[in-house]
């Protein structure tokens, strides 16, 4: 459930006009719906209420906003972070270093030391190396870092395959069978305090049977340290529960996904870790464009939105899915192609759709564009840097300004020996 709807025949977040944002910010631009975001935080805790001990890091990267962050802070939420940057905007987001997971498989050596120096709760170990690197740093700086060591279930999450992260040719975390041999190698190293396992095998998932695979076979792992008389006191399960992208498509949810949990995970006498990234934020905002012109094509005409890959890659990036309504329906519908205004044929977002009748100058929006949206542009041909816009109730404001072109110019230079004659 979201909160953007028509009222009056115009399309709202919330109490608040997108066209009226439209007018005064500009277009392209996101906006992501308060009111949603805490529904969405509160509706995934509560999934997971029958479970005794759960710690919910947020994964950052679907949306890493400050106003997100804040949000996400002040609903009792935790961060997963992936480098030193979104390390520094959760704590500038206030939430405490102590619930903060440090996952990816390529932290640079200053990153471990930023994130030891700054007190991180978990590193998600995802190799050997890692670890053997880590526990010198934490050591040298007489600290012990609290660790998890991610492992490769190989389980095909069953999603597209450049968000699959939990098969044997992913390149995140250790391989399943020597995952104990790891742990217990690394256990032993001074500066580290193994404590758990973490696993997480892909996003966008629709189909809740291959994370209950890589559940059992992690509790399998859990016994099997335990049985050498290891610690194991934290199970990370990752994040990836999939969102409908399309109006009426049903996907688990939440309490589905949290049942499952605790059906394999409820008596592990560990304190369970997750992190949710889409779920909470992909219904929570769209991408407002307004129409450039439409143009005659071979069989549909082309509609030539202001929004382009730069702005939301996902379609280009993944054929990913974004339902695009008009902000002002007129109740008309057109076969269109959609397309951005970059040189690139990529600049796709759909082929032969049915759509909302639109010509030059109407507003429309990509729905389902909070997660994985603006944390993804970029100013490829040129352009501006996407600007965010938060709504709560009848209130709005930007939380992230548009970037011009002229201000990413300033930032390069020439040098001298390159100067005309
Ligand atoms: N945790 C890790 C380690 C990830 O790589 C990701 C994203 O792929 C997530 C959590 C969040 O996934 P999602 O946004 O699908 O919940």
């Amino acid at each position: 459930m979201d909160h953007f709807e028509l009222r009056n025949g115009e399309l709202h977040a919330e109490d608040v006009s997108l066209a009226e944002i439209a007018r005064q910010v500009g277009t392209p631009v996101y906006v992501y719906s308060r009111a949603t975001l805490v529904r969405h935080a509160q509706v995934f805790r509560e999934a997971l209420s029958a479970l005794p001990k759960v710690h919910i890091a947020f994964a950052v990267k679907s949306n890493p906003n400050l106003a997100v962050l804040r949000l996400l802070a002040k609903e009792g939420y935790g961060a997963d972070v992936v480098s030193e940057g979104e390390m520094n905007r959760a704590l500038a987001a206030g939430i405490a270093a102590q619930d903060i997971v440090f996952s990816g498989v390529g932290k640079t050596r200053a990153e471990l030391k930023a994130a030891v120096q700054a007190g991180i709760g978990q590193f998600n170990l995802e190799s050997e190396e890692e670890g053997a690197e880590l526990a010198e740093i934490a050591a040298a700086m007489g600290r012990t870092a609290p660790c998890a060591l991610r492992v490769n279930p190989n389980v095909d999450a069953g999603t597209h395959a450049k968000i699959s992260t939990g098969k044997a040719e992913n390149k995140f975390g250790v391989a399943y069978d020597r995952a104990v041999d790891i742990y217990a190698r690394l256990a032993a190293l001074p500066g580290l305090e193994m404590r758990g396992l973490a696993v997480h095998i892909g996003s966008q998932i629709s189909d809740l049977e291959p994370s209950r695979q890589a559940f059992l076979k992690m509790g399998e792992l859990m016994k099997a340290l335990r049985g050498r008389g290891l610690a194991v006191t934290h199970m990370d399960l990752g994040g990836g529960l999939g969102v409908p992208y399309k109006a009426g498509e049903q996907l688990p949810t939440p309490a589905d996904y949290g049942a499952m949990v605790a059906e394999v995970a409820g008596d592990w006498d560990a304190t369970l870790m997750f992190e949710p990234g889409r779920v909470i934020t992909g219904n929570s905002g769209v991408l407002v464009t307004e129409v450039v012109r439409v143009k005659q094509g071979a069989n549909h005409p082309w509609v030539i939105v202001d929004a382009a890959m730069n702005d939301l890659a996902r379609p280009a990036m993944y054929d990913a899915w974004h339902d695009f309504v008009a902000v002002r329906p007129s109740g008309e519908s057109m076969i269109a192609n959609i397309v951005g205004p970059i040189c690139e044929s990529s600049d796709t977002f759909a082929l032969t759709r049915t759509i909302d009748a639109v010509k030059a100058g109407d507003l429309a929006v990509f729905r389902t564009a909070g997660a994985y949206g603006a944390t993804m542009a970029n100013t490829y041909n040129s352009r501006a840097l996407v600007p965010e816009v938060m709504v709560d109730g009848d209130k709005w404001a930007l939380v992230a300004n548009r970037i011009e072109p002229a201000t990413i110019l300033a930032a390069e230079q020439v040098p001298e020996w390159l100067d005309l004659p």
